[in-house]
This record gives C-alpha cells, sequence and structure tokens, in this order.
C-alpha cells in the first residue's frame, strides 16, 4: 500500500496519486477526481491527525492497525478515527486501484476468484450489486474473509479492517464520488468505474496481503 504517513512530520498525508488528474475522464471526471483527492480526502486526514493529537494517541503511523481496534480507543476519539481513519485508508487504497491502464488479472488473483467467486463475471456483478444496495453513503468492497474472497457494502467511512477482514478492492458510492456527472445515476458510475480499474495493480496488491 502507498504511503500514509510521513515519519519526519509524524503526521498522516494524503499521497500523490500515480497518474494526472484528468486520466481516469473515461469514468471520473477531472474535476471531481481534484476535489475528491485535494478537498474530501485531505479533509479526513487533517481530521484524524486532529483527533489523534487530541487523544494523544499512540500510533506509530500505522493505520490500519488503528482501524483494526478501535474498540481499544477512548470514546471520545473512537468515532473521529473510524471516520476520518477509515477515510483516510479506504480513500489511498481508491487511488491505488485505479489508472489509464486496466493491465491484466493476475493467474493467482483469477483462480481465487474463480474458486470463491464464481469467476470474473459473477464477481463482478456481485460487487456492483453491492454498490448498488449500499443505502447512502459507503462502500462496496472485495475483501478476505477467513483466507476466503468476499464482497459486502459497509457504511459512512467503515471498511473490511473494523471486522477482522482484509480490504482489497473498495469503490467509493459517496455522491461526491460522482455527483458532477452522473447526478443521482450510481448505477451508470458504478458501470464505467470497472473502465478505470488498474488489474495489474489490485492482482499485486492481492498478491501482497497473502504472501
Ligand atoms: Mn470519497
Amino acid at each position: 500500500m502507498i504511503t500514509l504517513y510521513d515519519k519526519q512530520s509524524q503526521q498522516f498525508t494524503i499521497p500523490a496519486l500515480p497518474y494526472d488528474y484528468s486520466a481516469l475522464t473515461s469514468a471520473i471526471d477531472e474535476e471531481t477526481m481534484k476535489i475528491h483527492h485535494q478537498k474530501h480526502h485531505q479533509g479526513y486526514v487533517d481530521k484524524l491527525n486532529a483527533a489523534l493529537k487530541d487523544g494523544n494517541i499512540e500510533h506509530h503511523g500505522d493505520l490500519a492497525a488503528l482501524l483494526k481496534k478501535l474498540d481499544t480507543l477512548p470514546e471520545g476519539v473512537r468515532t473521529a478515527v473510524q471516520n476520518n481513519g477509515g477515510g483516510h485508508y479506504n480513500h489511498s487504497l481508491f487511488w491505488q486501484s485505479m489508472g489509464p491502464n486496466q493491465g491484466e488479472v493476475s493467474s493467482e488473483f483469477d483462480a481465487a476468484i474463480k474458486k470463491d467467486l464464481g469467476g470474473i463475471d459473477a464477481f463482478k456483478e456481485s460487487f456492483a450489486g453491492a454498490a448498488l444496495k449500499q443505502f447512502g453513503s459507503g462502500w462496496a468492497w472485495l475483501a478476505i474473509h477467513d483466507g476466503t474472497l468476499t464482497i459486502y457494502g459497509t457504511p459512512n467511512q467503515d471498511n473490511p479492517l473494523m471486522r477482522g477482514d482484509t480490504p482489497i478492492l473498495g469503490l467509493d458510492v459517496w455522491e461526491h464520488a460522482y455527483y458532477l456527472r452522473y447526478q443521482n445515476k450510481r448505477p451508470d458510475y458504478v458501470a464505467a468505474w470497472w473502465d478505470v480499474v488498474n488489474w495489474s495493480a489490485v492482482s499485486e496488491y492481492y498478491s501482497s496481503v497473502i504472501s
């Protein structure tokens, strides 16, 4: 996963995108990408840093570890870390899973999708279903649960780490992710999004988390 934390300043930071803001226009327009990355994602990072500082929380920059043990955090800071730490983690994963080139699904990832989800078409259908079924703001996920690939949605900025699973691929279905171009037509956004998934990057990430 790309860097989420700057050790020198001891602050969480937004990662630079590995492509231009205009690189995904077949599915996501440049203005949405800019606002999403520079305003929304930055906002989660700023609020996360503030909450951790206010709560005097020791974390060594390990955001995943924090999200896995939200219940151990003091009540006053827990919700802020859940929402803003989740927001930081989810968006960082989201950016790295997209790109102007689709690449290819690796044989290892393909085999797991076949075994656990019935193949790439069934996976896409089920994933899109989770994205459309998610009421209000949230995410659709491909995650590993007990060693098996599984699909579900989560509300707000919750993610699979918070239920002991490992996120592999997430789709942001907050209106801020698609409203400028698609308005209320979430199904059109979800259908177009497959055009900008970087399967090589997602496959690589999958391999890195299961090894
Ligand atoms: Mn978002």
